[in-house]
C-alpha cells in the first residue's frame, strides 16, 4: 500500500506526489462527511448538496495538509536543506529532507513551521465561515476544514517523535544537552508511549462498539509506533556507519586465487568450498583482477580443464577496491550501487589488507544495534 505514489505538481522544485492509499482515505473522508457528520451536524441544508460538501471539504482537507508539509519544506530550504519530494499518503504527509538537520536551531524552526501553518489556516476558515451565510454549506465546510486543522496542528504538536511536536521535543533537548542521540531516544520513546496510548483507546472504543473510529486509532498507533522506532534506529545506523571504517570491519584472511590455476580448480576447491559468487584474483600481493560466476557460466564445460582463471577474468578491479580509512557509509552505498558482495581493502601500496563483505557489515550492525551501543 506505501510506496506506490503517482507525481500531481512540482512547487519550489519539489514533487509534491499522491500514494495511492491516499485515494481510499479521500473516498472514506467524503463519505464518513456526507453521510454522518454534515446531516447529523446540520440537517437543515438538505440532502442534495451533501456529497458536494463533503468532496470539496476532503480536497479542503487535502489542502491544509499540502500547506501543512509545504510550510516544513519551504523553512528547510531557506536554510539549504534539500528536499526531494513530498508524499501525501494515509494519515497526512511526509516531506522527505534529503539531509540530516545539522543544528537544533534548524531543526525546531523547519518543525514548528507545519504547526502554524494549520493554526493560521484554522483561524482563517474560522473567518471566513463567520463571513458566509450561518448554517449554509459554505459555512458548514470552512467550519469544518478550520476544525479540522486544529486537529492537525494539535495532534502534531503531540511531543512524540517522528510527530512534529517530537522534533520541536528532540531540538530543544539536543540543544540544551548537545547530545543528539539521546535526545532522539527520549523524544522517540514518547512517541512510542503515545502511539501505545492511541492503540489502547482503539481497544476501548471497539470494546464500546466504535468499531470504525476505533480501527482507526489502532492504525494510526501501530504507524506511529513503527515510525517511532525506525527513526530511533536510523540514528543509531548513521552514527554507526560514519563512526566505522574499513579498517575496522574487515576481515584480515582473503581467499584470493592465483592467475594460473584452472576454471575446475577454481569451481571445485573455491566456488564449492566456500559460496562466495567471486574472487580476487592475486599476483604476489597486488590484485590483478576478479573472477565471478557470470563469467565462468560462459565458458563451456570442457574448457574447464583447458583454461586458466587467469586468461577470462575481468582486469576491471577499480570499483571492488577501497581505502582503510573510507567509512562504512561509502562501503555499502558503494556495494548498493555496484551490486557487489565484498570489496577489498587496499592499502597505498596496492597490497590487500583485509575483505568486506556486505554480509559481515549488517551482521555487525546487529550485534551493535542489539547491545545499543
Ligand atoms: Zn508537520
Amino acid at each position: 500500500m506505501f510506496g506506490r505514489s503517482i507525481k500531481i505538481a512540482t512547487i519550489f522544485g519539489i514533487s509534491i506526489e499522491i500514494d495511492f492509499s491516499w485515494f481510499v482515505i479521500f473516498f472514506l473522508v467524503a463519505w464518513s462527511l456526507s453521510k454522518g457528520y454534515f446531516p447529523y451536524k446540520y440537517p437543515e441544508i438538505g440532502k442534495q448538496y451533501y456529497w458536494t460538501m463533503g468532496i470539496i471539504a476532503s480536497l479542503l482537507l487535502f489542502l491544509s495538509v499540502l500547506l501543512h508539509e509545504l510550510s516544513h519544506s519551504y523553512i528547510a530550504l531557506r536554510n539549504n536543506l534539500p528536499i526531494s519530494k513530498i508524499t501525501l499518503f494515509i494519515f497526512g504527509g511526509v516531506a522527505n529532507l534529503a539531509e540530516e538537520v545539522k543544528t537544533p536551531g534548524v531543526e525546531f524552526r523547519v518543525a514548528i513551521a507545519g504547526p502554524i501553518c494549520s493554526f493560521v489556516l484554522m483561524f482563517l476558515c474560522h473567518f471566513l465561515a463567520g463571513l458566509a451565510e450561518p448554517d449554509s454549506g459554505v459555512f458548514a465546510v470552512l467550519s469544518y476544514v478550520s476544525l479540522i486543522n486544529g486537529i492537525l496542528a494539535i495532534f502534531n504538536l503531540i511531543p512524540g517523535f517522528p510527530l512534529d511536536g517530537g522534533r520541536l521535543l528532540r531540538s530543544a533537548m539536543w540543544y540544551f544537552t548537545g547530545n543528539y542521540k539521546g535526545s532522539t531516544y527520549l523524544a522517540s520513546t514518547i512517541g512510542k508511549g503515545f502511539a501505545f496510548f492511541l492503540m489502547a483507546m482503539g481497544f476501548f472504543q471497539i470494546m464500546s462498539g466504535n468499531t470504525f473510529n476505533g480501527i482507526w486509532l489502532i492504525f494510526i498507533g501501530y504507524f506511529l509506533k513503527g515510525a517511532a522506532e525506525s527513526s530511533y534506529q536510523q540514528v543509531v545506523m548513521k552514527e554507526i556507519f560514519t563512526d566505522l571504517t574499513a579498517e575496522k570491519v574487515m576481515k584480515r584472511h582473503v581467499i584470493s586465487v592465483t592467475g594460473g590455476i584452472s576454471i575446475r580448480n577454481l569451481v571445485d576447491d573455491y566456488f564449492l568450498n566456500y559460496h562466495y559468487d567471486s574472487f580476487p584474483v592475486v599476483a604476489g600481493t597486488r590484485t590483478i583482477g576478479i573472477i565471478n560466476m557470470p563469467i565462468i557460466k560462459h565458458i563451456p564445460k570442457e574448457e574447464w580443464d583447458t583454461t586458466t582463471v587467469q586468461a577470462v577474468m575481468t582486469q576491471e578491479t577499480e570499483k571492488y577496491l577501497v581505502s582503510p580509512g573510507d567509512s562504512v557509509d561509502d562501503l555499502l552505498s558503494r556495494m548498493v550501487r555496484g551490486n557487489l558482495g565484498w570489496l577489498l581493502v587496499v592499502k597505498d601500496d596496492q597490497s590487500v589488507a583485509g575483505i568486506v563483505t556486505r554480509s559481515d557489515i549488517m551482521h555487525l550492525l546487529k550485534i551493535k544495534s542489539d547491545l545499543n551501543e
